[in-house]
């Protein structure tokens, strides 16, 4: 019997041949190597599995080929971006907040250059890194001090760790909430080394039960916004400013997690009142901690504002070392802060809120829009498309009942599976991100941004063409 191994190409020929040489020139050496190696093993395989000869000829001729797709695709970034059509505008799995390109441009200056991050350029000595965004939040916010750090689970641990470890934190019933599967409040209070008491039922807590609970031992006052669900009906819940009266009567913080920490009253724009950090301030309390990149629209952070007496507590426990910012985030930060001195640029250039606050005449123009190019370039009896009515979200366990009415294209298909479709949309090479519901594909222009559109056209033929002949 012939000796087929002996086909087998050479590594050091085949990394010397035309097909796959220039490879090198733009990826690793050992990525190219890697190619090589596990395509001329996959052949190796087969001639054990005695495939006939005509088959191994046929795999060895078509090795450039594969090498070449292989090392490509080894060479490419696993974190990519996507296009989201979800109509989710705070989507946690894709990223929740963008940021606009001025403030890439500011990130990129801070990135490739040496900066004054933790130096002090009036004095020439050490200085802080918190300190580039201690003006611009306390005069936003109105509070005293502030400190920020990785995310606001970091936030409220750091904060419940310096105020009240070793002593009771009073929450009430209905809200020791879960937020995202890891963010648990009694949880984070068991890691910061405070002692949870819960007081009240989950759906009615009155002041007097935080009053009972009330004892030498306590350490702080906790309130939890329930950011990501919501109790109806009989309720009540204690509000901060009553709250306060508590904080007042036996001097003890008051400390509220507000989740999303809005900066300006989202109910003007028809978006259903979320509580600012202006108005928690306002309201005496002593430390707010609230998420850089939810309705903030920042970079991930958690911000921690409040007394002075506190905050500089805080920058002393050693867990805020472990929890610090970085560079490019402090930069981010500071530039989507700017632009909440003025309110309408703050809608305008924020991508978060513009999304959110988006006019439906501007979601119907969009529409029309995607909907034109896609039918100039898609012409199939087998794909219809048209645009309907639906409701966008916003997403980031904010707001869990609001529904943003919105316009989607919607695509049917005859004669091929849908959720290969849609499968499909996603593998494309910059992947497509779209809400499958009753067998139809759906794309929300809330959340689609014009310079998408081409993508979403190329995105509908790649799948369009992978997809053929896959069967309902
Ligand atoms: C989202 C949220 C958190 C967690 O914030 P991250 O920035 O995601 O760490 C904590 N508390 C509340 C009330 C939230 O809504």
């Amino acid at each position: 019997m012939e000796n087929l191994f002996a086909l087998l190409p050479k590594v050091d020929d085949l990394l010397e041949s035309e097909n796959i040489k220039d490879l090198l020139d733009y990826i690793p050496r050992k990525l190219v190597l890697d190619s090589i190696r596990i395509e001329i093993e996959a052949i190796r395989e087969k001639i054990k599995g005695q495939r006939p000869k005509d088959e191994i000829n046929k795999e060895i001729e078509d090795i450039h080929f594969k090498i070449r797709k292989r090392a490509e695709k080894r060479n490419k970034n696993k974190l990519k971006r996507v296009v989201n059509c979800t109509g989710v505008v705070i989507h946690t799995n894709l990223g929740r907040s963008l940021i606009n390109k001025e403030i890439m441009e500011n990130i990129s200056e801070i990135a490739t250059n040496y900066s004054n991050l933790e130096y002090d350029l009036e004095t020439g000595t050490r200085g802080l890194r918190y300190s580039h965004l201690e003006e611009i939040i306390t005069e936003i916010t109105g509070g005293e001090s502030t400190i920020v750090v990785n995310n606001n689970a970091a936030a409220v641990l750091l904060v419940l760790s310096t105020i009240a470890k070793g002593k009771e934190v009073i929450v009430s019933r209905g809200e020791l909430i879960e937020i995202g599967g890891a963010f648990r409040i009694p949880e984070v209070m068991e890691q910061s080394g405070a002692t949870l008491i819960s007081v009240g039922t989950t759906n009615k807590t009155h002041l007097r039960d935080y009053e009972n609970a009330i004892n030498e031992d306590t350490g702080a006052l906790l309130k939890v916004h329930t950011s990501n669900y919501r109790i109806l009906g009989f309720t009540s819940s204690v509000d901060s400013e009553k709250l306060f009266e508590l904080r007042k009567k036996y001097d003890i913080p008051l400390i509220e997690d507000l989740g999303s920490g809005v900066l300006v009253d989202l109910s003007k724009y028809g978006i259903e009142y979320e509580p600012t950090v202006q108005e928690s301030i306002k309201k005496g309390v002593d430390v707010v901690t609230f998420s850089g990149d939810k309705l903030l629209g920042g970079p991930q952070v958690g911000i921690i504002v409040g007394r002075r007496k506190y905050i500089e507590e805080m920058k002393k426990n050693p867990l805020t070392r472990a929890f610090r910012v970085d560079k490019f985030t402090i930069s981010a930060l500071e530039a989507t802060l700017r632009y909440y001195f003025d309110e309408e640029r703050a809608i305008n250039e924020i991508p978060t809120l513009k999304m959110l606050t988006m006019s439906m005449e501007e979601i119907e123009k969009k529409t029309k829009v995607l909907q034109e190019r896609i039918l100039e370039k898609i012409e199939d009896p087998g794909m219809t498309i048209h645009i309907e009515n639906s409701y966008s979200e916003v997403g980031g366990g904010s707001l869990p009942l609001e529904k943003l009415p919105t316009k989607c294209i919607v695509v049917t298909l005859e004669k091929m599976s849908t959720q290969a479709f849609e499968n499909n949309l996603r593998r494309f090479h910059i992947p497509i991100i779209t809400r499958l519901y009753k067998d139809k594909i759906y794309f929300d222009l809330r959340t689609i941004r014009n310079e998408e559109f081409d993508i979403i056209v190329e995105g509908l033929l790649y799948a369009f063409e992978k997809t053929k002949g896959v069967m309902q």
